[in-house]
């Protein structure tokens, strides 16, 4: 490069803005595809563990009993997966930027106990059907038994 062009772009570059922003003082512009860490909407979870299966890199831990769901920041990869394949779509990622950390720990949310199931109530047929059953299923029993031992 020539002085005198080296001159032109040094004179140029001193009436222009800067080409980078100041993070933090200055934010950055947030995209709606941007991908964030992973959050759970746990009150929506049914548990069922697609988003663990899908994981490709085991960072999601789905325990359907203790109703649990686990995540392990510093092994995702933020591809976004486990967010497709969440049949409820309680999964979302958001768009801020990840703040660095200085312990690897795993996040447990803990979701609401279950409803509670639906009591059946029956009918007097009803339980008078079932009893006959009962009924007829203990006399088969029986009779097996006693030709066994006549046997
Ligand atoms: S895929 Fe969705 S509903 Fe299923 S366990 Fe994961 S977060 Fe919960
Ligand atoms: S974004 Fe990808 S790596 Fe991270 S938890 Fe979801 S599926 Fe796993």
């Amino acid at each position: 490069m020539s002085y005198l062009a080296f001159a032109r772009e040094m004179i140029g570059n001193l009436f222009k803005p800067p080409a980078t922003s100041e993070y933090p003082f200055t934010p950055t512009k947030v995209y709606e595809a941007d991908r964030g860490k992973v959050l759970n909407d746990i009150n929506n979870c049914i548990f069922c563990g697609m988003c663990m299966r899908n994981c490709p890199s085991d960072a999601i831990t789905v325990d359907r009993n203790a109703r649990t769901w686990k995540i392990n920041r510093f092994a995702c990869v933020q591809c976004r997966e486990c967010v497709t394949n969440c049949p409820k779509k309680c999964l979302s990622m958001d768009t801020e930027y990840t703040a660095p950390d200085t312990k690897k720990t795993e996040e447990v949310l803990q979701g609401p106990p279950p409803p509670p199931k639906p009591q059946v109530v029956l009918t007097e047929a009803q339980k008078a059907a079932i009893a006959a059953a009962q009924a007829k299923k203990a006399a088969a029993a029986k009779a097996a038994a006693e030709s066994k031992a006549n046997a």
